[in-house]
């Protein structure tokens, strides 16, 4: 059974959905002549913003202008990345301990008595 629609419920037409929130933020931004980062910087810097935003913004900005740190021992050196070495999809093969797949092509060097 199909509900009447009640007058004037719902969202209004043209609402701040989170689309349109975007848009009008960027469409500020471009008005502004700033990037979204100029603009995280703009608000950062800004001494008259809540110190809880300028901190927001210094964190949501920082990915974008400082490499992520290398991960160091101790000591202080560097940790090099691990490499994941993928093992062997086929079997080890028993003529000669390698692994490819089919027939041991080492098999036909064989003498065979
Ligand atoms: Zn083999």
């Amino acid at each position: 059974m199909k509900r009447k629609k009640t007058p004037g419920s719902g969202r209004k037409k043209g609402s701040k959905n989170k689309l349109n929130r975007a848009a009008q933020l960027a469409k500020a931004l471009a008005e502004a002549g700033m990037t979204p980062l100029e603009y995280m910087l703009y608000v950062m810097r800004d001494p008259k913003v809540r110190p809880e935003r300028r901190d927001e913004m210094a964190k949501a900005a920082a990915p974008y202008l400082h490499a992520k740190r290398a991960p160091e021992n101790r000591d202080g050196h560097t940790i090099p990345p691990m490499i994941y070495t993928h093992p062997p999809l086929e079997a080890q093969c028993v003529t000669c301990g390698e692994y490819h797949p089919g027939d041991c092509p080492k098999r036909e060097k064989q003498v065979v008595h």
